[in-house]
């Protein structure tokens, strides 16, 4: 970036400080991943420069023949990808496609179901304060209160009893497969429509490796950037013509206006990226590294300081520590591994007796290591620096933890293969 540098040092510095916080440290935020180099490349592209209201084919503006090419890519690509009849590519996060999705399909006032924030639910999902909690009705689903997983008869029950318009499943903290076919009988049953938000579990689906949810939902939205590892975005994907009408005009003109060329070709990237044996086994690595680290957590010296795993484990790509018979509590442990540079977010857990600013939760997620090539012998190293910095005294040393966490980014370099992001 040196154009940056000398136009705007003071920016390009704090990029330089960020490329080597990623590089020096271990990113285990369970919704973040490093995206590819490729996929870099065509995001900070001059298609940053275009207007492309409208489809491919059907636009608003001139000018748009290559990007047209492009946008269809990864339509296409995504259709593949997923098995979905219909996908639009042009969401600019995972909270715009959720919005496009209501848009479309229901109306201020209608009853939505979805799984409550603080059960591992989105903020999209009904959150008071959020878009999707000030326009609609919103009926929250929960956990059960001894096996932390959604209970189906519950879901049912709230449905019969509420009639909602839409049921939404999908979560943000949750370490367990929802049953997706049950789902859909019980959307079915009440006459609403059934949105699945994949966005944590995108890259688990289309690695074949998670039940994908695109044959049971009325529509599936996604992001692109988290175990799916494109860039920063989001996708809607359906099987349903006539919702797929509806769709493409709630996101344009309905919530957005012109699409982000740049970020449409860098999904187009990441979806054929998506599809090769290599990301595969990267989901493959992903998930042994969970299971893991949960292993690891729940061993004796770990619950001799009362801290557990919620659900007892984890199928997917993340582990929730549960801290609420533990001392520590979220905010502490959090900063017990920055200390350390490993980089996660406290969460609430279900039941959680402590303040949401506070919380008696860590979420944990090994997507970006599986990227940085961490196997199970080095997902075995970190799961063991984490358990050992969780349990560790008030006030204990914790550098010889530290150099352990500095050896192992060491040993995997963050795109070795450019220079100028590596560092070398
Ligand atoms: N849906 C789920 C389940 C999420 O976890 C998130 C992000 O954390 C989103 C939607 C929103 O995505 P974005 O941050 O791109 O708006």
């Amino acid at each position: 970036n040196s154009r940056l540098a000398e136009i705007d040092p003071e920016v390009a510095e704090q990029i330089d400080n960020e490329r080597r916080r990623q590089q020096d440290g271990l990113e285990m935020i369970a919704s973040e991943n490093h995206t590819a180099v490729a996929i870099m490349e065509a995001q900070g592209s001059v298609l940053t420069n275009k207007y492309a209201e409208g489809y491919p084919g059907r636009r608003y503006y001139g000018g748009c023949e290559y990007v047209d090419v492009i946008e269809q890519l990864a339509i296409d690509r995504a259709k593949e990808l997923f098995g979905a009849g219909f996908a639009n590519v042009q969401p600019h996060s995972g909270a715009q496609a959720n919005a496009s999705v209501m848009h479309a399909l229901i109306r201020p006032g209608d009853t939505v179901l979805g799984l409550s924030l603080a059960d591992g639910g989105h903020l999209t999902h009904g959150m008071k304060i959020n878009f999707s909690g000030r326009l609609y009705n919103i009926v929250p689903y929960g956990v059960d209160e001894t096996t932390h997983t959604v209970d189906m008869d519950d879901v049912a029950r709230l449905a019969r009893e509420h009639k909602p318009k839409l049921i939404v499943a999908g979560w943000s903290a949750y370490a367990r497969q929802l049953d997706f076919e049950a789902f859909r009988a019980i959307a079915d049953e009440v006459g609403a429509y059934l949105m699945v938000d994949m966005a944590h579990f995108a890259g688990l689906v289309a690695a074949g490796l998670h039940p994908s949810p695109v044959p049971h939902a009325h529509v599936v939205t996604s992001t692109t950037h988290k175990t799916l590892a494109g860039p920063r975005g989001g996708i809607i994907l359906s099987n349903d013509a006539d919702i797929a009408k509806k769709i493409n005009s709630a996101v344009f003109p309905g919530q957005q206006g012109g699409p982000l060329e740049h970020v449409i070709a860098g999904k187009a990237t990441a979806l054929k990226i998506a599809g090769t044996p290599e990301f595969r086994e990267r989901q493959e690595r992903t998930l042994a590294g969970s299971r893991i680290l949960a292993e690891r957590l729940l061993s004796g010296d770990v619950a001799a300081k009362g801290i557990s795993v919620v659900s007892g484990g984890t199928d997917v790509h993340l582990v929730l520590v549960d801290l609420r018979n533990a001392e520590l509590d979220g905010q502490q442990a959090e900063d017990r591994l920055a200390q350390i540079d490993i980089t996660v977010n406290r969460n609430a857990v279900p039941f959680d007796p402590r303040p949401p600013m506070v919380t008696s939760g860590l979420r944990i997620g090994t997507p970006a290591l599986a990227t940085r090539g961490f196997g199970e012998e080095a997902f075995r190293e970190v799961a063991d620096i984490i358990a050992l910095a969780l349990i560790a005294g008030d006030g204990e040393d914790l550098s010889a933890l530290k150099d352990r966490v500095h050896a192992l980014a060491a040993a995997h370099p963050l795109y070795p293969q450019v220079a100028d992001l590596s560092g070398a």
